[in-house]
């Protein structure tokens, strides 16, 4: 629980995240205190190398820091095997990325089901598309859909075992303008509907206007916070 009584999603203690590549070390995010309340829209901006794709990863459990600690939706996962990491991930945490990841040769449906191992539940994987709109395309290729479609596609996976956690790490990076913002208005939509708290990395700093909180990193520490009193609608955004 955070002082303030509201549950936390995410919370960060002095993590850093170092990499070492022959004799030369970078610090890839330094000493990071962070915490992010369920059923908040956040936007981490900062310019590329800046640390945004290192934090997310740690908070997916996708990589573990060299120092600090994290607690993702209660699960202490700093010290966490692969086996338990992996088990965190499929049960608390969606993953939206910039290029979509759709398994070229499934269908829609399937690039669902097999994420989410729904492949049995036939009405689960209807119920994610339809959650995104896409009800009625199902039978299509990732190819046969365009970036929009793939994207809503790609969340529709990230949805379908319903983490209360999204991580979404440039999802409107290979998007146009107008599709990048429905994406986003999708995802605000989700958060506000459903509860889903949701992190959502970008180098774009027109997208923190939507946002509770921008967060924004540099160098891979915290720069600064700025709440957001009035979010503006997404399909308001324009950059
Ligand atoms: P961003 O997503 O903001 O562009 P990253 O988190 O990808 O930044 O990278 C932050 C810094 O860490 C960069 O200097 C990058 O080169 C370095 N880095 C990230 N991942 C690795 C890795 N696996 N090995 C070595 N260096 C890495
Ligand atoms: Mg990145």
């Amino acid at each position: 629980m955070a002082k303030n009584g509201a549950t936390l999603a995410v919370e960060l203690e002095a993590v850093s995240r170092r990499f070492q590549l022959g004799d030369l070390e970078v610090a890839a995010l330094t000493d990071v205190d962070l915490q992010v309340a369920a059923g908040e829209f956040v936007v981490v901006l900062g310019p590329s190398g800046s640390g945004k794709t290192t934090m997310l990863n740690l908070i997916g459990g996708l990589d573990l820091p060299t120092t600090g600690r994290l607690v993702v939706d209660g699960d202490e996962i700093t010290d966490y095997g692969a086996r338990r990491l992996t088990e965190f991930r499929r049960t608390h945490i969606g993953f939206v990325f910039q290029f979509f990841n759709l398994i070229p040769s499934l269908t829609a449906a399937e690039n669902v089901a097999f994420a989410a191992e729904l492949v049995e539940n036939e009405a689960g994987i209807a119920q994610a598309l339809e959650r995104v709109g896409l009800a009625d395309r199902g039978d299509h290729f990732p190819a046969q859909l365009s970036g929009g479609e793939q994207q809503r596609v790609a969340l529709a996976r990230a949805l379908a075992k319903d983490p209360p956690l999204l991580l979404c790490d440039e999802p409107t990076g290979e998007l146009d303008f107008e599709t990048g913002k429905m994406i986003l208005g999708l995802m605000r939509k989700l958060n506000q509907e459903e509860g889903k708290t949701f992190m959502v990395v970008t180098h774009n700093a027109a997208i923190g206007a939507m946002a509770d909180r921008v967060i924004y990193l540099r160098s891979g520490r915290i720069d600064r916070m700025v709440i957001n009193d009035s979010p503006i609608a997404a399909e308001e955004v324009s950059w």
